[in-house]
């Protein structure tokens, strides 16, 4: 079993490498964003395959005994297995995972870390650590994120940021990572991914037999059926994608809001946007549709938009 889910996996990396090596090396480079060498690209790509492997091998062998031993209730466990899964990497992350690829230290810019104490204070929530991420070594793009929960919950801001950002700017970015961070969005995502892995699983359960058996598989249990599994849960994900970044944009822009509020600064708020843009080389009217399916966040028409009418509506 394990040598077919190993052969089954290359064939989607084989598949999938040109893709990645066009998409996060070749357009990265040819758009002067990248700053990683081939050989360091491959590196990493390593270390992704180095965790993920053992990873998803393990999942599989999971699920085809639970399919084996469980035929009728398989899919509500495999829903709760995957569930605590998520829930223990997403704890996980910021220590393990993160600094595979990239070096975090506590942020020392005593100006920035001023201004959020004030921002904490100014709206009386608890805080969270803020961490330098090293991104500079790889790219020219800035990002900032809240990753973590409970122990481990950090804010991460990377240093290209930090290098090119005024003062002012930074608050107001620190100001819309906060709101993630005290309304608990990282919690609401985890949520809406059980919601989602419980319907996977479910559908799974209702259409692998007709599909396995039309295949001329035997049965739900037998591995052979694993590529028509893998591709059932692709064609989902696909499906979903579109409701997916509809919510996630719903919360950027409750964010967008809470740090135009916060911090009561349009100007560098707007600024920030355009840099950000100009930075990552994003486009900032995209086309609707595209960005309605393909888009986590507004774009950045819509976000200095967004500013613009909350300026307008608090003079
Ligand atoms: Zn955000």
């Amino acid at each position: 079993m394990l040598v077919y889910v190993l052969i089954v996996g290359v064939i989607f990396k084989v598949v999938q490498l040109p893709l990645a090596y066009y998409s996060s090396y070749h357009v990265e480079h040819r758009f002067g964003l990248s700053r990683q060498t081939l050989s360091n690209w491959i590196k990493d790509e390593l270390k992704g395959l180095a965790v993920s492997v053992p990873l998803v091998v393990a999942a599989i062998e999971v699920i085809y005994q639970l399919l084996r031993t469980h035929p009728a209730s398989w899919w509500i466990y495999a829903s709760l297995a995957f569930i605590t899964f998520v829930i223990a990497v997403t704890n996980l992350a910021p220590v393990l995972l993160l600094p595979l690829f990239f070096n975090f230290k506590p942020v020392e810019n005593e100006d920035l870390r001023k201004r959020v104490d004030r921002l904490a204070r100014r709206i009386d929530i608890p805080l969270c650590g803020i961490f330098e991420w090293s991104l500079g070594d790889k790219t020219r793009k800035a990002n900032a994120a809240v990753v973590g929960w409970g122990n481990t919950r950090r804010i991460i801001v990377s240093d290209t940021l930090l290098q090119h950002f005024s003062g002012e700017e930074i608050e107001v970015i620190m100001a819309h990572e906060l709101c993630h961070h005290v309304k608990n969005h990282i919690w609401q995502g985890i949520a809406l991914q059980s919601v989602l892995t419980v319907i996977a699983f479910y559908a799974a359960h209702r259409l692998l037999p007709p599909l396995s058996a039309a295949w001329g598989f035997g049965g739900l249990a037998d591995i052979a059926n694993f590529p028509l599994f893998a591709l059932l849960v692709t064609i989902l994900s696909l499906l979903v994608l579109p409701g997916v970044n509809y919510l996630s944009r719903r919360l950027e822009r409750t964010a967008d809001l809470h740090a135009l509020d916060i911090t009561g600064d349009a100007l560098a708020f707007v600024s920030s946007m355009e840099k950000l843009a100009d930075l990552n080389l994003a486009n900032k009217s995209p086309n609707k549709i595209i960005e309605f399916i393909f888009y986590s966040h507004p774009s950045v028409e819509d976000r200095i938009k967004l500013a613009a009418d909350r300026v307008g509506q608090n003079v």
